[in-house]
């Protein structure tokens, strides 16, 4: 299957797994993966983030409920939100969510945002699980007619080693574990160069100390109350 479906499988194969109530997608693009997640029946709340409004429009109507969903009311309840924002921004109604995805979505953030994501998803929202892919540059020189970066939209792309770095540093900054993997598998005798997506799945450590729940009610706080921040 090509890549992005890869991608998307790999997202359904975990909520099939760890069945998480509360799934947000950030730079949720057409809402291709929350129409996906919709049919999984753990899930009571789904939320997706885009910076692009028009983006998020194109194909929403496939979140609308079904004309069998009225016909047949089921016991589950599911609701959808979808929010025009930035991941740089600590949006209240980002917060209570049990799974987090980031699919292709890093690669695009400025500098600055890059800088504000791991306190935006790992210190405020604090998800028990979040799932970060990009794009593996050691794989490019296996893709035909990608000189530099494989969209010209990407920022960077990260080897290995830098991405790793980047989420260890992240992972141990905000209380969680990492696990790495990808999609896309090297052709053989090319093993060497690893997937084509590279995937980090974080999970929160449990217990969290007395100091750092403090701190994370702190920080909710302050966001939800702007007004407060300097008083
Ligand atoms: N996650 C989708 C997927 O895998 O099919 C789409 C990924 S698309 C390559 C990257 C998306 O990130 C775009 O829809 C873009 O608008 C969005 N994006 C870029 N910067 C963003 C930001 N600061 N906050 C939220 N979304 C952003």
């Amino acid at each position: 299957p090509p890549l992005y479906k890869q991608r998307y499988q790999f997202v359904k194969d975990l909520v099939g797994k760890y069945k998480p109530k509360k799934v947000a997608d950030l730079g949720c693009a057409d809402c291709t993966l929350l129409w996906m997640l919709k049919f999984y029946n753990c899930i009571e709340v789904l939320a997706g983030l885009d910076i692009c409004a028009s983006v998020m429009k194109e194909k929403m109507h496939r979140l609308y409920p079904l004309p069998a969903d009225y016909l047949q009311p089921s016991e589950r309840s599911l609701t959808v939100t979808l929010h025009h924002g930035s991941v740089a921004h600590e949006d209240p109604c980002m917060l209570g969510f049990d799974l987090v995805t980031c699919i292709e979505l890093i690669e695009h953030l400025e500098e600055s945002e890059l800088e504000k994501f791991p306190e935006v998803v790992f210190g405020f929202m604090a998800p028990t699980m979040v799932v970060i892919s990009t794009p593996n540059s050691e794989f490019n020189p296996l893709l035909p007619g990608v000189t530099v970066f494989r969209h010209q939209d990407h920022k960077f792309e990260w080897d290995r080693a830098q991405f790793q770095s980047w989420a260890l540093d992240a992972a141990k900054r905000y209380g969680y574990s990492v696990e790495f993997t990808g999609v896309g598998n090297p052709p053989t005798g090319m093993e060497d160069v690893g997937f084509c997506t590279q995937i980090a799945v974080f999970v929160k450590k449990y217990p969290q100390t007395m100091f750092c729940m403090f701190l994370h009610v702190v920080k909710v706080f302050r966001a939800v109350y702007p007004s407060l921040k300097d008083e």
